[in-house]
């Protein structure tokens, strides 16, 4: 058993690292406040580290890296900016993976190498979420009906993170009537479509620089070929496409969390109450204790799975529990440095407030804490073997 990451990974977390403390970092306050996506950033660190096609092969022209290399790259994004963070993770866990994961060689040349430049209007997104549907996606309404050799779509989708400034949206949708799961697939709508309408970005609490729009479908027409592997297998196929989301998430929150951890523990320092800095009164360090013990049980928890899915080993409710306990951690972990920081925390001068807003969609987006606590039951309740 060997915990040290090897020394690809240390460069690769480094290099990341110095790219978001110089690139993301300073300016996360000021695109955070204008509710404005940091496209100059995006573009650097897809052009110098790859950030767009990450999960993408070489031969598309990707960088093909594997689970845990990915998953450092978006703790260190969310570090710099939960926004930014959440745009690269969204773009190469959503919008890419279904096309990497079931795409055929036609596909994979048509669609990916178009987006892994990080360029304005080319992300990729994912629509699942539904005004209706959400956790519970058999309730999906959105339906494509074959005509000649076209599939016409119509329905609307909600919360779609990256689409306004994307290249294609990979949509799940009815292709047969009845309210089975066996009746959903996966296609792939190009945004430049007509009869494909994306709404003005969500007003959010948080994640000022991501966006996520309404979409609705009017009689799109797209090819045939644009369905993902076998009609009917599009519940399946998402499934595991969140499985591998969930890790990223989870990376996501651990990212936060260190960058909160981080203002806390020098705020601590330098604020003197009662004569003494706080960092000397013990109800300060316990709590400073238990947001490094927590941040670190959640690294370690979300790197095992990302371990897992490169081994190819079962990795879903390892996904799912990394993705519950780091999202709730990260959520105690900036309340804590809100409280650290005092009055202070509460202002939007000091950044803790800001990862406070930010961490709050992570218990929500890509399943909900009660989503992995189902699935985690699950997998307790249905073997009594060892979970690892
Ligand atoms: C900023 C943002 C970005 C997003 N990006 C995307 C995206 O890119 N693509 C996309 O498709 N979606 C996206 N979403 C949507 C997100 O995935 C959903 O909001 C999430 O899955 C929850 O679905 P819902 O909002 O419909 O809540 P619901 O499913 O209605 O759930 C409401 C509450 O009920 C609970 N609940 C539901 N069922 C059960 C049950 N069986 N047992 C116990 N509790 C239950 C839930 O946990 C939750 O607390 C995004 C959302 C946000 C806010």
């Amino acid at each position: 058993m060997d915990f040290d990451l090897s020394p690809e990974l240390r460069m690769w977390r480094d290099a990341v690292h110095k790219f978001v403390a110089q690139e993301i970092k300073p300016h996360a306050a000021e695109y955070n406040e204008r509710a404005e996506t940091m496209w100059p950033a995006i573009q650097k660190g897809g052009e110098q580290l790859g950030l767009l096609g990450m999960l993408v092969p070489e031969a598309y022209g990707g960088s093909e890296m594997d689970t845990l290399a990915f998953a450092i790259a978006i703790e260190e994004l969310g570090w710099g900016d939960g926004g930014t963070g959440l745009v690269i993770a969204a773009h190469n866990g959503l919008g890419c993976s279904p096309i990497v994961m079931f795409g055929t060689e036609e596909q994979k040349k048509r669609f990916l190498s178009r987006v892994i430049t990080g360029q304005p209007g080319r992300l990729a997104a994912l629509a699942l979420t539904e005004p209706d549907a959400g956790s519970d996606l058999k309730g999906v309404k959105t339906r494509a009906e074959l005509v000649g050799n076209e599939w016409v779509i119509n329905g609307s989708k909600m919360w779609i993170t990256n689409s306004g400034d994307a290249d294609y949206i990979v949509t799940l949708l009815r292709t047969a009537p009845e309210r089975s799961s066996h009746s959903l697939s996966l296609i792939v709508v190009p945004t430049n479509t007509p009869g494909l309408h994306i709404g003005p970005p969500e007003k959010k609490m948080g994640l000022g620089t991501t966006h996520s729009h309404a979409i609705t479908y009017e009689n799109v027409r797209v090819p045939r070929e644009n369905l993902l592997g076998t009609a009917g297998q599009g519940m399946y196929q998402t499934l595991q496409v969140l499985d591998g989301g969930r890790i990223s998430i989870g990376a996501l929150s651990v990212g936060i969390a260190q960058a909160a951890f981080e203002e806390a523990v020098a705020y601590a320092k330098q604020r003197i109450a009662f004569g003494k800095p706080i960092a000397a009164r013990q109800a300060i360090q316990f709590m400073l204790a238990d947001m490094a013990t927590e941040i670190h049980a959640a690294r370690l928890m979300v790197y095992h799975a990302a371990w897992l899915k490169q081994e190819g080993k079962p990795f879903t409710h390892a996904a799912a529990m990394a993705k519950l306990f780091a999202s709730e951690m990260a959520e105690r972990v900036t309340r804590n440095a809100i409280q650290i920081h005092g009055g202070y925390g509460y202002s939007r001068e000091y950044p803790v407030e800001r990862m406070y807003r930010d961490t709050r969609l992570m218990t929500i987006g890509e399943g909900t804490s009660e989503i992995q606590r189902m699935v985690i039951a699950r997998r307790v309740l249905s073997s009594m073997a060892s979970l690892f």
